[in-house]
């Protein structure tokens, strides 16, 4: 099921390229992973796939000791300072800073490892309650603060979109967070050049790919639904 679904994936991401006339190659697809079991995540390899997804540092943990192929993790969900020391030279990228104090620790463990870590900035577009990020109007003087930091090189900004059966709806925050991008490059901050937008879920990849997304991050379109009874 894994194959067929991502076959169905690619083709759409393929599509909207195509219609917002971009290259394929600009579009990163990130196979969400979270939940689910090594051998799901096999299958994904075993058809390409290089660049997963997780949600919870204990979990990358767990896959990268027992994967030990090179891939590519990303951290994408809500991360607590005191579980950043796990993260130098196992996640390649942080998606959800969002605020100084995680920042700081990225900063200090980073710096003990002698590596620089590549981040995003969570922006919370819809200004929904249940979710974390910076407002839109934080977002900026945000970046402007961390800028500082020489062991982040802060590459964009990642957003969790609302809930919705209709994708249109959440074009408008897609856009949003583009403009911010833009509004982002050109304050030209010293060390700050913002070339990625982490945007686009499975229900609404395809309308982010049209607004700029260079990663989208799928789980239930790769993987199917996920079962929280039970662990991974
Ligand atoms: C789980 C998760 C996803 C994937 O969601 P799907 O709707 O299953 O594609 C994407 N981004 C983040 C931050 C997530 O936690």
């Amino acid at each position: 099921m894994i194959k067929e679904n991502l076959e169905y994936v690619e083709k759409n991401i393929r599509k909207a390229c195509e219609k917002a006339g971009r290259k394929r190659e600009d579009v990163t697809l990130i196979a969400v992973s979270k939940t689910k079991p090594v051998s799901d995540i096999r299958e994904a390899m075993a058809c390409g796939i290089t660049v997963f997804g997780e949600n919870k540092v204990q979990e990358i943990r767990d896959k990268t000791a027992e994967i030990t192929e090179p891939l590519s993790w990303h951290m994408i969900g809500h991360l607590q300072a005191n579980k950043v020391k796990y993260l130098p030279g196992v996640a390649c990228m942080i998606h959800s800073v969002d605020n100084r104090k995680l920042a700081d620790e990225i900063e200090k463990q980073a710096a003990k490892h002698d590596l620089v870590m590549d981040v995003l900035v969570e922006v919370n577009m819809a200004h929904e309650d249940t979710k974390f990020g910076l407002s839109p109007d934080e977002a900026i003087d945000f970046v402007k603060e961390i800028s500082t930091l020489p062991h982040l090189n802060i590459r964009g900004f990642m957003t969790i979109a609302p809930y919705t059966e209709d994708p249109e709806s959440n074009r408008v925050y897609f856009k949003g967070l583009r403009e911010l991008k833009d509004q982002v490059n050109s304050l030209s901050i010293p060390g700050v050049h913002m070339d990625t937008l982490s945007m686009g879920m499975t229900g609404d990849y395809e309308v982010a790919i049209e607004e700029g997304a260079t990663f989208v991050r799928v789980g239930t379109g790769i993987f199917g639904e996920r079962d929280y009874s039970k662990k991974a």
